[in-house]
């Protein structure tokens, strides 16, 4: 099967770039990675996770809704002029972001949303180029194609008519390369994290845990938000008008349930009025309340919230410690 090195890769990209915008996994500025187009870094596929949340391209920290002139109708985005083509989402991210599809699909279909996912295309990455060489788990699914590492070349799993489209364009050699070994590692990798988790949202679920612990987890929280921030499933947002210059724009930004703001209503009445709320309903959400709701815990270990909680009190660790105490 075709199997491509980085640099048949880097070539591939290139040639994507005359019908796509296209997103890849650079080396930014500072030593850190981040999605980005190919003339800002080098190409950076190796290394893990991104530290940002990849789904950020669908569902930006800011983005405008429409704008007007004081005397004029409302302009409306539109969709971007090239479809997107994103690669760099792991097993975890896809996950994330088939749940968020659903949760901007519900009720009413967010357009603003879609208008850019309808027409990406994503690519993940899975095997031996996790962080130090570490084994990252193939998806099989969830995105247009797949590129799965064994260490020394690529090779591309494709899932959808896209997918395979994209293929035909690879130039690269034929290899003896097999993805089913590669799959046999990805299978054995270890679960003890997801039944953890399964474990912390089944005491929540049976009320097992009282509001003292939320008092002692909330204790050490410092509101920086990062937690949220870096959560690819989190999809609270905000609302905010600008008027400048005979204009008016609006646009909506990402909200934190870390805030006392969050759920503050205009009376000054506040439901979540305190951090121990907070801090109950950012595990509760996703371990219990999106189980009722949605059939499954929302969080899918992609890893960053733990990575990024400056007091240790990430999702992870938040049902390690509950699981250690109310087992
Ligand atoms: S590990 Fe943290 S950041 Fe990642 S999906 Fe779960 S809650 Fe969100
Ligand atoms: S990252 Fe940690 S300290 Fe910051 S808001 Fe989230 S839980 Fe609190």
């Amino acid at each position: 099967m075709k199997a491509a090195t980085l640099e048949e890769l880097k070539r591939f990209f290139e040639s994507l770039q005359s019908d796509f915008d296209l997103r890849v996994p650079v080396l930014l500025p500072g030593d850190t990675r981040g999605l980005g187009r190919l003339d800002e870094g080098p190409l950076a596929l190796e290394g893990g996770p991104l530290p940002r949340k990849p789904t950020e391209v669908f569902f930006p920290q800011a983005e405008l809704l429409f704008s007007a002139c004081y005397d004029g109708p409302l302009q409306f985005e539109t969709a971007p002029p090239k479809p997107l083509l994103v690669v760099g989402f792991t097993a975890q991210d896809l996950a994330c972001l088939e749940f968020i599809d659903r949760f901007f699909q519900s009720g009413y279909r967010d357009d603003v949303y879609f208008r850019k996912r309808d027409t990406t295309l994503v690519v993940g990455l899975a095997g031996r180029c996790g962080e130090g060489g570490g084994f990252l788990p193939i998806a099989g699914g969830r995105c247009d194609l797949e590129l799965v590492s064994d260490g020394q070349r690529f090779l591309p799993a494709p899932y959808s008519a896209a997918g395979r489209a994209l293929i035909e364009r690879l130039d690269c050699a034929e290899h003896r390369a097999s993805l089913q070994t590669l799959q046999t590692e990805s299978d054995n990798l270890p679960t003890e994290e997801a039944e953890l988790l399964a474990q912390a949202s089944r005491l929540l679920r049976a009320g097992r845990v009282p509001e003292s612990f939320w008092n002692d987890i909330a204790a050490r929280c410092i509101a920086c938000t990062g937690c949220n921030l870096a959560c690819p499933t989190c999809t609270c947002y905000g609302v905010q008008d600008w008027s400048y210059a005979g204009r008016v724009e609006r646009s909506r930004l990402w909200d934190s349930c870390q805030l006392d703001g969050f759920m503050r209503e205009a009376s000054g009445h506040n439901p979540m009025g305190t951090e121990a709320l907070r801090t109950r309903r950012r595990i509760h959400h996703k371990l219990a309340a999106d189980v009722e709701r949605w059939g499954q815990i929302s969080c899918f270990l992609c890893g960053r919230c733990d990575r990024v909680c400056p007091t240790g009190i990430g999702i992870l660790a938040v049902a390690g410690e509950l699981v250690r105490r109310y087992a």
